[in-house]
């Protein structure tokens, strides 16, 4: 954050400015883009005029102002390229190619050989993906304004080096280097956590948020950070694996290889263990995965079955009190709960975890935080993709020039 450059606050702004088109809106007066994100009319004109310039926004009509000039309406250039998004997961890739207006044009998903999974496995599955994507829409590949590509584990952004992955024995594999080999077009390289954080921050319940922590529940928990409108990666983009901190000293093993991890207790392993607590011979655990399991338990609390309830209650006792650091660390102004876990477990757990979360957090950050659960449809990383590679685009210097017109930059009037 120290070394955020005028350049930096210009891209926040431009980011914000096009948040709004994919807000709720396709069409915008410059006045309301003004009135949304609280920039001056004079940097939101400068802004939208470079966008324009560049073929990301076109005139769309224009809007009676009640008396006055009509005002021009603005709407993103949908023709302008494309963006694709691809989702390595465990046990599939998915890939999403999208137009200029984060339209779905294309989506597949396709399996990956079960067991040990070598790089050069998931390379091949993506190029093939993304081939097929650009068959199928008939997008050239000179169209393609940035592929995101979302892989599991710690990914060393800048590098491009997926430096540890939880699923499969990787170690410091150059994954950006392999793929831009096959694949040749701008490539931006994240693991689900930020892609999850910038889905929310782009098209869920975080936009517009300047503080934000987007916080996933499945397998893998994480919580991504917004500060000041901007993704926080950290020093070496590992920042908001705070499902990897201590919860409780000597507990249960976890398999980052520590013990008493967070993950160990409100993913999806940890739930059934808990539930192998209460109930070491209940049914669930000889369910065939983990995902059935969890929505046997979400139908059976949902009938009241007292085993059920008292592992959601546990489960939101373990949440809370992790949450309740989150919040007294960062002062969010919106938390977002998302992912498999809570759109399993729902409102039983969010009550316990909100009775928690009061026990764990200090009163003034937890009067200030608006809880909230995603909105965003389970699989929301390959889209969360395809807006790191929208920011890759947005960023690039090329595109926009140099800072020529920089008059009103700073001119946030709130
Ligand atoms: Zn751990």
């Amino acid at each position: 954050m120290a070394h955020r450059t005028s350049q930096d606050i210009r891209y926040l702004h431009r980011f914000e400015v096009m948040r709004r088109f994919y807000a709720d809106a396709e069409n915008r007066t410059r006045q309301e883009l003004a009135a949304a994100t609280g920039l001056s009319f004079a940097t939101v004109a400068n802004l939208t005029a470079e966008l324009i310039d560049a073929g990301v926004l076109v005139e769309s009509g224009r809007q009676d102002s009640g008396g006055g000039r009509p005002r021009t309406l603005l709407a993103v250039n949908a023709e302008r390229g494309a963006l694709i998004g691809v989702d390595v997961a465990e046990t599939s890739v998915r890939t999403e190619l999208f137009d200029l207006a984060l339209r779905e044009l294309h989506a597949e998903e396709r399996p990956l050989p079960p067991d040990d999974v070598e790089p050069g496995d998931v390379v091949a599955r993506i190029e093939e993906s993304i081939a097929v994507a650009l068959e199928v829409t008939g997008t050239p590949r000179q169209r393609v304004l940035g592929v995101g590509v979302s892989v599991p584990g710690l990914v060393e952004r800048e590098g491009g080096v997926s430096t540890y992955s939880p699923y499969w024995s990787w170690r410091e594999v150059p994954m950006r280097s392999l793929l831009a080999e096959r694949i040749g077009m701008p490539l931006h390289l994240d693991n689900p956590l930020k892609a999850s954080t910038l889905a929310e921050m782009w098209f869920g319940e975080g936009r517009g948020v300047d503080d934000l922590v987007v916080v996933t529940l499945r397998a893998g928990v994480g919580a991504g950070f917004a500060i000041g409108g901007a993704l926080y990666r950290g020093a070496t983009n590992s920042a908001g694996e705070w499902g990897h901190t201590c919860l409780e000293l000597d507990g249960r093993a976890c398999r980052c290889g520590s013990r008493g991890c967070v993950e160990a207790y409100v993913g999806t392993r940890g739930i059934l263990e808990t539930l192998r607590t209460v109930a070491p011979a209940d049914p669930l655990l000889q369910a065939s995965d983990d995902t059935e399991a969890l929505r046997g338990l979400a139908l059976r609390a949902a009938q009241e079955d007292p085993v059920a309830t008292e592992v959601i209650t546990r489960t939101g006792r373990y949440l809370g009190a992790a949450l309740g650091s989150l919040v007294n660390v960062f002062n969010p102004q919106v938390m977002v709960l998302g992912n498999q876990v809570v759109q399993d477990l729902g409102a039983p757990l969010l009550s316990a975890t909100r009775a928690a979360l009061a026990d764990h957090a200090l009163a003034q950050p937890l009067r200030a935080v608006d809880l909230r659960c995603s909105a965003l449809s389970h699989n929301a990383v390959a889209r969360g993709a395809a807006a790191s590679a929208l920011e890759g685009f947005l960023g690039n210097r090329e595109m926009f020039g140099p800072v020529s017109r920089t008059r009103g930059a700073r001119g946030r009037t709130k």
